[in-house]
């Protein structure tokens, strides 16, 4: 909807409002825009001077002629819980209430340009790979528990990578469990990344992520 098009139904919903209120047209009109009226009259009622579609379902909706209105109707209708709801559901929502011809398109362009969704919708593309330290760290998605049950095969290599990271992480120093002369803090800093090659950790991980 754009000014142009609010426009014309604006004047055509004044038309159709001065014809239920006194069977009259507008100056002008010619026979097939008169057989226009007198059809779409039968789907409109009059209510407080407020005009009103009625749907197939003979549910009433305040018909809404002024753009500025639209756009506040679907922003409040898409965000109305705090979540951004996605198009079928704010059109429900808003044919519940209102009518003004084409709340479908309006919600699916309010939808493409809002920043909130847009930035989810990307967030629920292909997850982009994120290396940290010689890890290669995919997100595993699944919608229930115990949909996906996988195990650690990495080596030692990584597994003493970890346990060093931890221990940076808590700031605190870990004790060997051997009878060795504990590590200086030298020793147990984090291996480089160049430690670890990288396409060894793609097919582990590959291996590990099969669903079982
Ligand atoms: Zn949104």
């Amino acid at each position: 909807m754009d000014a142009t098009r609010m426009e014309i139904l604006r004047l055509q919903m004044e038309r159709l409002r001065t014809y239920i209120t006194t069977g009259k047209y507008w100056e002008g009109a010619n026979e097939s825009e008169k057989k226009r009226i007198r059809n779409q009259s039968k789907r409109f009622i009059l209510e407080n001077d407020s005009l009103f579609y009625v749907g197939v379902d003979g549910q009433k909706r305040e018909v809404v002629t002024n753009l500025e209105r639209v756009k506040e109707i679907i922003d409040n209708f898409h965000s109305i819980s705090g979540r951004h709801s996605g198009i079928d559901a704010t059109v429900n929502k808003i044919t519940t209430w209102y009518w003004w011809g084409s709340i479908k398109d309006d919600v699916i362009h309010f939808i493409k340009s809002c920043t909130i969704c847009q930035k989810q919708k990307k967030g629920n593309e292909k997850p982009k790979r994120i290396r940290k330290q010689g890890f290669v760290i995919r997100p595993v998605k699944v919608k229930e528990p115990l949909e996906l049950v996988v195990m650690d095969l990495m080596g030692m290599g990584i597994l003493e990578m970890r346990h060093a990271q931890m221990e940076e992480a808590a700031d605190v120093v870990i004790q060997p469990n051997s009878d060795e002369e504990p590590e200086t803090d030298e020793e147990s800093e984090v291996p480089a990344v160049s430690a670890v090659e990288e396409s060894e950790i793609d097919t582990d991980e590959e291996a590990i992520t099969n669903r079982m």
